[in-house]
């Protein structure tokens, strides 16, 4: 394992609350990440300080009170947002979603018993060093992801740790622990009750980690309840997800092949309509395009974006398409600044109107076919070309 060095504000933050005579720790993902070496995104603290006296410690910096009533206060250190959360143990869940209480404990212990799994579940201070009751260390060394006590009981408190047991599998590319595994199988029913939005973060997560292929084929259960419009998933399109480029709009264009399902399936995930439009534009150029040379993809820039064509070229290579050099074509256009839209166009609907064109429809109609001249090369993009041309067209 490798060591644990805090962050800044970290380090300050559990210097603080110990000098108002609190413990503090550094607890969950940014433990597990530190451990295995990767820096971690964010720090989260556990603390037996109740937010109110969190919030008094911190007087004097800009503190957010994220969800008091769960016990978190996000205290921002130059920039540096901590979430500190209050040392608890979750009481009853009424609906396999929420605790219908929360109790603040005075014990990390009993804070580290309700989280989810072993490799999530272990606090760090810089002087008492690692507290790791649950085996996680161990579990990270061997790639295992387990649930802290019973799977089952754990699945039924909160269904959506079903949906994380098989993400942190996918982005650590590790397996699943026999129980946990059996249980994931057995409960997958619970998703149906939980938030679409959390399904969707863990989804995305899962997507972008190291083995969603494998997660894909060894767990066919959860994501016919998720995501059925894709089930089952073709052997053939598991290889190519296993190597595809670690962009979402490509790694759900792959998965999905018509983009009526693709629509309703991402709605119904809450994705936002940048994603979405983004899959289905990818799902339909990659039926209908067929020219990828320099013109063809100055052609497909008039109207998609640099990002998505690029998009598009990884999606097609990726599915082996032969592709030749257009990726190294379109750098050179974009580089270059090839003209591909009438604002980088040397004339504009004045200059046409200065030449006597009346204005109106005609000015459009004559700069947009100026514009599929250039792009396709027959004409220069120069002021005085470009005129000559329109005076042609005007006739
Ligand atoms: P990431 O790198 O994705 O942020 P993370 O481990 O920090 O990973 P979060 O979702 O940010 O994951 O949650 C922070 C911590 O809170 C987890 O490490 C885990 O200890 C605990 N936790 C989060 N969600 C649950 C849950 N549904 N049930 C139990 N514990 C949870
Ligand atoms: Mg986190």
């Amino acid at each position: 394992m490798k060591p644990i060095s805090l962050s800044t504000g970290a380090s300050f933050a559990i210097g603080r609350l110990e000098s108002h005579g609190f413990d503090c720790y550094a607890v969950g993902g940014c433990v597990r990440d530190s451990l295995l070496g990767f820096a971690p995104h964010d720090w989260d603290l556990t603390t037996n300080a109740t937010p109110p006296e969190i919030v008094a410690a911190f007087s004097d910096c800009r503190v957010i009170e994220t969800g008091a009533k769960h016990g978190t206060v996000t205290v921002l250190y130059e920039k540096e947002p901590l979430e500190i959360t209050t040392f608890r143990k979750d009481g009853a869940y009424a609906d396999n979603r929420h605790p219908t209480s929360v109790t603040f404990s005075t014990s990390v212990e009993d804070d580290l018993s309700r989280r989810d799994f072993t490799v999530n579940a272990m606090a760090y201070h810089p002087k008492k060093g690692l507290v790791d009751l649950f085996g996680g260390q161990e579990d990270l060394a061997r790639g295992i992801i387990r649930c802290v006590g019973d799977a089952e009981t754990r699945f039924y408190e909160d269904g959506l740790r079903i949906l994380r047991a098989v993400r942190f599998a996918s982005a650590l590319g590790f397996t699943l622990e026999e129980n946990t595994a059996r249980a994931v199988r057995n409960c997958e029913h619970l998703l149906d009750g939980i938030a679409r939005e959390r399904i969707r973060e863990e989804w995305s997560k899962l997507l972008l980690g190291k083995t969603p292929a494998t997660i894909l084929r060894d767990y066919p259960e959860v994501f016919t309840r998720i995501l059925p419009e894709i089930m089952p998933v073709a052997p053939q399109t598991l290889d190519l997800l296993a190597s595809a480029p670690l962009d979402l709009p490509v790694r759900l264009a792959l998965l999905f092949d018509s983009s009526e399902k693709v629509q309703e399936a991402l709605a119904r995930l809450r994705y936002d309509n940048t994603t979405r439009e983004e899959v289905v534009a990818l799902l339909e150029l990659q039926k209908t395009v067929s020219d990828l040379t320099e013109i063809g993809l100055r052609r497909l820039l008039r109207s998609y974006s640099a990002k998505t064509v690029a998009r598009l070229l990884s999606l097609l290579e990726c599915k082996g398409t032969n592709i030749g050099d257009a990726t190294v074509a379109l750098q050179v256009i974009l580089a270059r600044g090839d003209c591909t839209s009438l604002q980088a166009l040397a004339v504009k609907g004045d200059d046409l109107i200065a030449l006597g064109i009346p204005a109106g429809k005609q000015v459009g109609a004559i700069l947009e076919t100026l514009l599929g001249r250039v792009i396709d090369g027959t004409l220069p993009n120069e002021k005085s070309a470009l005129l000559s041309a329109a005076t042609l067209l005007n006739k």
